[in-house]
């Protein structure tokens, strides 16, 4: 809890990370795992496991729609290959999970996930469901290195990416826990995606397109990209290959419209400013009024939130021409953060003002606050939670000493 602070003192950590993602340690299972690996990935391994090169086609074709259509974890479960040969399967690969630690669901249907990869670093995922969709919040890094001063998971540092495999692991798991094999083009609840779980998808960018590729594949989880939104503190350099090679909806975290707050709030805007981010939002491929840019905004008391800060988001987005729809969103308090959220009077007038320029602006309700479900909360809460555990074991152990 390095961040018990007030918001006069200065920013800590670096404003233009370079993240250097630890290498993943193995775990004891020597066989490789087929989740996140691409089509002719997966063919490679197969010829190179002996197969010739027909056959590795013909399997890897099999493979792929029993892992990603049927949700098969077990080779033993695909029918539709003999026995000898899911045996075969079965010694040489696995299909792996994240682990699940802890599952949560809330009063409100929310449910809220503590996962663990295989090298044991815990990171969240969490599922909103609505009457007519249902919304899974996934994860691209364990920690972040951006220090966004009201977001907690930017109070811990980067641990490291999550590989492909982790990430389209996480949509897998939902559908696992949801019932919803095998994929089905209509009527499932997790209908939507967005990554706006722990860290900086766009800092992860390679591993977030393997994956997401994998999600929007036909004959795989068969998301549109029409229902994945890609949310962004800001990294303009990477926007446009976002648009280009994944070509989902996009989201930016702006939260603020003065160089000075945005500096403070997301310290990345030193490095890229608000001048620079929106001209990008208003070069992202396939950004049009039928797909306008999301922009968050998060409601913070005295901070962002004036009359004058909402007529200067207007201004901002006619400047720049933005197809644009503004999502407010009540600051969701963790300990020792150093802001408040603006009142409910604030943010209505807020989103008033907004929508009186013609640009949608909602107030995102708050979900499955019993259950933590805020970004990073769940993990510091079952960290707390051990060391509380090792507090009262040390108690213990120096009452048995005396
Ligand atoms: N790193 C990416 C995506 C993950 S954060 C990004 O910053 O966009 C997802 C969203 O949750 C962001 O808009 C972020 O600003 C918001 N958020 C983080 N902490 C929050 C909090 N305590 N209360 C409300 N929103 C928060
Ligand atoms: Fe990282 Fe996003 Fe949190 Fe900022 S808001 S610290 S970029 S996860």
């Amino acid at each position: 809890m390095h961040r018990l602070m007030t918001a006069a003192m200065p920013i800590p950590g670096h404003i233009d990370p370079v993240p250097v993602p630890r290498p993943q340690v193995a775990t004891d299972d020597p066989r490789p795992d087929l989740l996140g690996l691409a089509r002719p990935q997966i063919r490679d391994l197969l010829t190179e496991a002996g197969l010739d090169d027909r056959q590795a086609k013909l399997r890897a074709k099999q493979l792929w729609h029993q892992i990603y259509n049927r949700g098969a974890r077990d080779f033993q479960d695909m029918s539709d290959i003999a026995k000898p040969q899911r045996a075969w399967f079965a010694e040489r690969f696995r299909i792996g999970r994240p682990e699940v630690v802890t599952e949560l669901v809330s009063t409100d249907g929310t449910r809220k996930w503590l996962l663990r990869t295989g090298d044991g670093h815990d990171f969240e995922m969490v599922f909103i469901p609505d009457a007519d969709r249902g919304t899974l919040c996934v994860s691209s890094q364990v920690g972040c290195t951006l220090n966004c001063r009201f977001c907690h998971t930017g109070t811990m540092r980067l641990v490291r990416n999550l590989t492909a495999g982790e990430i389209v692991g996480q949509v897998m798991l939902a559908r696992d826990s949801l019932g919803e094999w095998p994929s089905q083009p209509e009527g499932r609840m997790l209908s939507n995606i967005v990554m706006m779980g722990m860290g900086e998808p766009l800092y992860n960018f390679d591993n977030v397109r393997d994956a997401l590729r994998i999600v929007m594949d036909g004959d795989g989880l068969g998301l549109s990209r029409r229902r994945i939104t890609l949310s962004t503190s800001g990294v303009v350099p990477m926007m446009a290959r976002a648009g280009e090679e994944i070509g989902v909806n996009l989201a930016v975290s702006l939260h603020a419209v003065t160089k000075e707050v945005r500096d403070e709030i997301v310290p990345l805007n030193r490095k890229y400013g608000i001048d620079e981010l929106l001209e990008a939002c208003a070069a992202y491929p396939g950004a049009n009024n039928a797909r306008r840019i999301t922009f968050e905004y998060v409601m913070l008391k005295d901070k962002n939130d004036s009359d004058e800060d909402a007529h200067e988001l207007v201004r901002l987005i006619r400047k720049y021409r933005l197809p644009a729809k503004v999502n407010l969103i009540p600051f969701n308090p963790w300990p020792g953060a150093a802001y408040e959220c603006s009142s409910d009077e604030r943010v209505r007038r807020f989103s008033e003002i907004v929508f009186e320029a013609g640009i949608s602006a909602p107030v995102r309700r708050p979900r499955g606050r019993d259950i933590m479900a805020a970004c990073g909360q769940l993990k510091s809460a079952a960290e707390k939670k051990s060391r509380a555990e090792l507090d009262r074991i040390a108690a213990e152990k120096q009452a048995a000493l005396v």
